[in-house]
């Protein structure tokens, strides 16, 4: 018999049957900004800031040129700098911190909890006290809803508010979850996300939005987005930056936004599936009960010392993974220097899980058959390992 054509390699992310599916409508939606030629802050940035606040439910969003961009705008109008430490997860992309250390801030690095992989709150108030410890000011924390989900945010709010911190949530990859009866977006002081391509709403390029109920803020974002502008063109009122986010995302986006709710339930059957048929063979992720998740990365923990050959097992098979994130930040070239809040300068889960996890193919247009052929290789390449 002849390979079925199913063996060739599976896509980690199907941006390719979403473009299918969305048919003439992005294609017709660039054709209108190509005809209309307002490329900087056209009428599609302000709709879409519109219908992005009315999404999640927050008084404001602020579109701007990338997800990196939206924590920097967060930062600059809460007024971080130098001296200020800002609490920050080991285990998470470097943007995070990158905006912090940019700023002349100091990133204090917490440790993760093993079975949501955000912060965890309890580590909390040691990175306080050791920030006081080297002279700087706690300010403000960015808890990260990694691979999708919330973080536990009420212990997190609570420890927050009693020492006077803010929080600006690292929503990158949670655009579109909820906390409970709250929507992503609407926690914290405010809350930055991203839509690089491959995140759950993505664009065909780099973009972001900065999201928060508070009119000040909102008005900073927006006048720091256009190099600090105030009333008078010429006459900035701040040090800004140039983070518009281009007009030709925001209508691409506005095409996306209209099949984000469904993907994000197709997501969860993806997810669902995956969780049933891997419970024999692999610790599964797990949301918290009351939160829910828009699926940025499936992600698995391996036994330690197992993920490499899994991993070349799944590749032969025609399946590909990622490993995000092989390398926790205090441990990257740029970040040692850094305050570590934990054990001699380490944070074990987040070592660990930097070791261990792998992340399978997530996307909306996973069909039962190729998630089938994934769970089949994964159970093939976990049991030869087993030993008897
Ligand atoms: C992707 C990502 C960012 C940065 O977003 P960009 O749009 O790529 O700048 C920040 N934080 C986290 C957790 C991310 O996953």
């Amino acid at each position: 018999m002849s390979q079925p054509p199913s063996a060739s390699p599976l896509p980690f992310v199907d941006l390719a049957a979403q473009r299918a599916r969305l048919g003439p409508a992005v294609d017709q939606a660039i054709a209108r900004v190509l005809e209309h030629g307002r490329f900087i802050m056209g009428p599609e940035v302000a709709r879409l800031e519109q219908v992005l606040a009315r999404f999640c439910g927050a008084r404001h969003a602020i579109a701007c040129a990338s997800g990196t961009d939206a924590l920097l705008l967060g930062l600059l109008a809460l007024e971080t700098g130098p001296g200020d430490a800002v609490i920050v997860p080991a285990f998470t992309f470097a943007a995070t911190a990158e905006a912090v250390a940019l700023l002349g801030a100091t990133p204090v690095f917490v440790d993760i909890d093993p079975v949501s992989f955000c912060l965890e709150p309890t580590g909390l108030e040691p990175a306080i006290a050791l920030a006081r410890s080297h002279g700087l000011r706690p300010r403000g924390v960015i808890p990260v809803d990694l691979f999708g989900q919330p973080c536990a945010y009420p212990a997190i709010e609570e420890i927050a508010a009693r020492h006077g911190l803010w929080l600006l949530a690292d929503a990158a990859q949670s655009f579109g979850a909820r906390f409970g009866a709250r929507a992503v977006g609407t926690i914290g002081r405010a809350t930055a996300t991203s839509f690089f391509p491959a995140k759950p709403l993505g664009c065909y390029g780099d973009g972001g939005a900065i999201l928060t109920d508070d009119d000040a803020l909102a008005a900073t974002c927006r006048s720091l987005r256009v190099h600090g502008q105030g009333t008078d063109k010429y006459d900035n009122a701040r040090i800004g930056l140039n983070a518009r986010l281009d007009t030709l995302q925001a209508a691409i986006l506005l095409e996306k936004l209209a099949i984000f709710p469904d993907e994000i339930e197709r997501r969860n059957a993806v997810a669902q599936r995956y969780t049933e048929a891997l419970a024999p063979v692999v610790r599964s992720p797990k949301v918290d009960v009351g939160n829910t998740s828009v699926w940025a990365q499936y992600t698995i923990v391996l036994e330690a010392g197992r993920r490499d050959q899994v991993a070349a097992d799944l590749k032969a098979a025609g399946v590909p993974t990622a490993v995000y994130y092989p390398r926790p930040l205090h441990r990257q070239t740029a970040y040692r220097s850094y305050p570590v809040a934990g054990p001699k300068g380490r944070l074990p889960v987040s070592e660990a899980m930097a070791a261990q996890v792998l992340s399978l193919p997530m996307h909306p247009y996973l069909s039962a058959t190729d998630q089938n052929r994934v769970v089949a290789a994964l159970t093939r390449a976990c049991r030869a390992g087993a030993g008897p």
